[in-house]
């Protein structure tokens, strides 16, 4: 039975926070059909708790919880997944395509935020401010020398929504130069530097990650591809986990050939494991897309996705 037959249609919604001060969302939630019950437990549900409670509902509002086909199977009114988000590479998408599970999601929202926080990131390391930062808090005193953008070559992997905001933000910085690898890119203008993934690595002082976990992505730095930066590079990871081999990042930023990393995203999350404790990390927690504007915004688009559908 379609949504569109039923009187009311009772929604579970995963992620937290969700509709804080958010009155423009609650008003269009008001005018619809949709019954929706917030996350009972105020903080990210685990994998069987998730498996207890979906399958009394008939869609999801979902943040970056894994819906696999063993949980699916156990949800047979599920009508749609509704993220909150521009990755669904946490859905069985196979498994959802036969079941005629919906999925829906909020590419544009999200993009500025995170092309901030990844240029706020990158400044951080090169400026060291965290690290400064925690050695204040400790009574030391310390000058340590740093690189400005306009002294670095700058690596962007994946040239889309945020790849491309990142590009913008840093030539208006003056970044020394700014190197891109994306294989999908039919158009490739002759003023930007585009390059194949090894040189780009080679090439650059700092890398950011900008494009979707997939089969080919899965662990697209590992030893090798850090084996080929140049002694004490950065990386930034602000888009999955799953992008990087982790034991490979901690090995490598413990004997220092990197000179740091800034993570938001991780395989599990939350997270709370060894790249925690380095002194050369900047550990985030999934924050790219949390300003106010843009959470609101991914909210009602969420919402708004659901009722466009169906109506
Ligand atoms: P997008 O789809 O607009 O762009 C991704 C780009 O990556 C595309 O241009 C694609 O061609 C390119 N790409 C694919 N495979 C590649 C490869 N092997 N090498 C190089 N490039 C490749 O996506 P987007 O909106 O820019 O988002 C990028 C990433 O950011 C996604 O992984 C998304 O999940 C993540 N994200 C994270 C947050 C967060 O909360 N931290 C928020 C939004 C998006």
């Amino acid at each position: 039975m379609g949504f569109r037959y039923k009187k009311v249609v009772k929604i579970l919604v995963t992620t937290v926070p969700f509709a804080e001060n958010n009155s423009k969302l609650l008003k269009l939630i008001s005018s619809s059909k949709l019954e929706i019950d917030l996350n009972p437990f105020g903080r990210k549900m685990s994998y069987q708790e998730l498996g207890k409670i979906l399958p009394k509902y008939d869609g999801v509002i979902a943040g970056t919880d894994r819906f696999d086909k063993v949980l699916l199977q156990k949800c047979s009114n599920l009508l749609f997944i509704s993220r909150v988000g521009v990755g669904t590479d946490n859905i069985d998408h196979e498994y959802a395509k036969k079941e005629d599970i919906k999925i829906f999601s909020t590419p544009d929202e999200p993009s500025n935020a995170v092309a901030e926080l990844t240029i706020g990131l990158s400044i951080s390391l090169l400026r060291g401010i965290a690290f400064n930062n925690d050695d204040m808090k400790q009574g030391i005193w310390k000058k340590k020398m740093g690189k400005s953008i306009c002294e670095v070559n700058f690596g962007i992997f994946g040239f889309g929504r945020i790849g491309k905001k990142v590009f913008d933000h840093l030539n208006n910085l003056g970044c020394k130069n700014i190197f891109i690898c994306d294989p999908y890119i039919r158009d490739k203008k002759a003023s930007i530097n585009f390059m194949e993934k090894d040189e780009l690595l080679k090439s650059s002082d700092i890398v950011s990650l900008h494009l979707p976990l997939s089969d080919e992505t899965q662990n697209f730095i590992g030893k090798k591809e850090i084996k080929l930066l140049q002694n004490g590079s950065y990386i930034i990871n602000t888009s999955r986990g799953g992008l990087i081999d982790h034991k490979s990042l901690v090995y490598f930023l413990k004997n220092k050939k990197l000179g740091g990393a800034a993570i938001d995203v991780y395989d599990e999350e939350p997270y709370s494991g060894e790249l925690t404790t380095l002194n050369n990390t900047i550990t985030t927690s999934h924050i790219g897309p949390m300003t106010e504007e843009t959470r609101k915004n991914m909210e009602s688009k969420a919402v708004q996705n659901i009722i466009n559908f169906y109506n």
